[in-house]
């Protein structure tokens, strides 16, 4: 489910693996996160290296990190030269899905009112897909246009307006200088100043492109010193916390040499510890809020008014058009459709509490099911697609022990999952995650991490590199043939 980063790369290694499978996607188009966000400045910030598979990289990325749309070439291009096209089903959701234990086989309910069997099912669906609206009063009273950040209408002029943009994130710091030179007024709602560091984005060149395509080796190799380099980036967040106080001063320095204006400065200065939330990359934020026709708003808003927003300082920022760069659905999300497991078992019941999955993968009482980008196993410090190929490789395995055994089941064992859980709980209580003093959403509204991977890609690795049955409660039923 899912034709997004971790959807597509994983059909690439069934069709090279020669497995029966559909990838079935609810949009119209492959791509996931970089074919739903295409506002102005959607870029990544991972480098391009980094940014692509281990076994299909580009060697045209124009920059060093990665503009969206590119991304999203690229994703397509990987559909196209992997010969994905005849197993990809585009414009079908999943409406609900259902393991029948009688035959051993997930029941699927498409969108269209279709039905699907599969022997396994691999949630592939990703956690930034259901974007957040903010729980802010009179929001259905806005009279100008309204949109989120993912679900940016490029057809709304934002020339000469009045812009509001709701939130400081990722996404914020990449609209707000992208759009600031187009509207007459720009206001930029803050709840809390993000940290902020160098992008060393620069252009790549067509002869560095040309001999990236000649030398092949030439972006291995490089690639793999990035992966060991930013790999190290996990310490201060985990095991090397203590070292966080003498690291803030020197990030702080970009905000002394970007923000000449000393009020500007203090209301920028954020007040928990780097790391906590996720640390934003942006070369031309800082000097987008110093322009005369941006206000950096930090009084709370109050209301959302037919013709703007109105804060607790009493004052009404009248604007034309609000964006809200509000987030998604993270920690506290459950799964993307009704799940049903063994004895009726609903996921989302399960997961009233957050997420959780034994390596992130697999979910006790759900046989057969596996999870890509699953809880606890986003990053704050590399590729998640590192993550995801760690996965691949996992999922392969488990698939081989079920090809060598027709009808037979796995369902993670609970006290595997358990242990994994206290271990990943027992981590991350140490982390600046949990102990940065921020909010964030990573963790769900009772304080629990159920995002991010506590250790480095490495022990990741590490963790997922060979299948071990021995985790799973294996059953030999009765070979089922699954239609499709
Ligand atoms: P986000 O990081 O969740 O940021 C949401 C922003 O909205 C925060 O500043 C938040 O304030 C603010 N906000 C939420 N509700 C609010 C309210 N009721 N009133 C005022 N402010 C409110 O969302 P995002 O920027 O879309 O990024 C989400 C994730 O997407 C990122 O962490 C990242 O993983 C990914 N992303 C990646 C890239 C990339 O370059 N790779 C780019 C964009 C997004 P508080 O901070 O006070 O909560």
């Amino acid at each position: 489910m899912g034709a997004g980063f971790a959807g597509i790369g994983f059909a690439i290694k069934l069709t090279q693996r020669g497995v029966r499978y559909a990838l079935i996607e609810r949009g119209a188009s492959v791509g996931g996160t970089w074919r739903d966000n295409t506002y102005p400045g959607a870029a990544c910030d991972v480098p391009s290296l980094l940014y692509c598979f281990s076994f299909a990289p580009n060697p045209d990325w124009s920059r060093s990190y990665p503009l969206q749309a590119e991304i999203r070439a690229y994703l397509e291009n990987c559909v196209e030269r992997y010969g994905l096209g005849p197993n990809l089903r585009l414009g079908n959701g999943v409406a609900a899905a259902r393991f029948d234990q009688a035959r051993s086989l997930w029941q699927l309910n498409l969108d269209d009112g279709s039905q699907l069997l599969a022997r396994v099912l691999i949630i592939a669906t990703g956690g930034l897909s259901r974007p957040k609206l903010p729980q802010i009063a009179g929001l259905e009273d806005f009279k100008g246009a309204l949109m989120h950040s993912a679900r940016w209408d490029a057809k709304v002029p934002l020339a000469g307006r009045r812009v509001g943009v709701i939130g400081t994130g990722a996404s914020a710091v990449q609209i707000v200088p992208a759009i600031v030179d187009q509207v007459s007024q720009l206001s930029v709602f803050q709840r809390s100043a993000p940290w902020i560091v160098r992008k060393a984005d620069r252009p790549v060149s067509a002869a560095a492109r040309a001999r990236n395509r000649r030398r092949p080796f030439r972006q291995r190799w490089r690639r793999a010193l990035l992966d060991w380099a930013f790999d190290l980036r996990v310490l201060p967040f985990t095991r090397l916390r203590a070292s966080l106080p003498l690291i803030e001063p020197i990030v702080a320095l970009k905000r002394r040499l970007e923000v000449p204006d000393a009020a500007l400065r203090r209301a920028l200065k954020p007040d928990y510890r780097v790391g906590c939330k996720r640390v934003l990359l942006s070369n031309d934020y800082y000097p987008a809020l110093g322009r005369p026709h941006v206000d950096l708003v930090t009084s709370p808003i109050d209301r959302i008014v037919a013709d703007g927003v109105r804060c607790a300082d009493g004052q009404l920022r009248a604007l034309d058009v609000l964006v809200l760069a509000t987030g998604f659905y993270g920690a506290e999300q459950g799964p993307p459709f009704p799940i049903e497991g063994r004895d009726g078992r609903a996921l989302d019941r399960v997961w009233a509490g957050g997420g959780e999955a034994y390596l992130g993968t697999a979910v006790g009482g759900f046989p057969n099911l596996f999870l890509l980008s699953g809880p606890n196993t986003g990053l704050g410090h590399h590729s998640v697609i590192a993550m995801l190929e760690a996965q691949f490789g996992y999922l392969i395995g488990a698939l081989d022990w079920l090809a060598a055994r027709p009808g037979a089941v796995l369902e993670v064992r609970a006290e595997s999952q358990q242990q994994h859980q206290r271990w990943l709980d027992a981590r991350l209580a140490r982390s600046v995650w949990n102990q940065g003093g921020c909010k964030s959403w990573y963790l769900t509204d009772s304080g629990r991490n159920t995002t991010l991977w506590p250790r480095s890609v490495r022990a990741y690795r590490r963790a997922l590199a060979r299948f071990d049955p021995v985790q799973y409660k294996t059953s030999v039923g009765v070979p089922q043939s699954p239609q499709q």
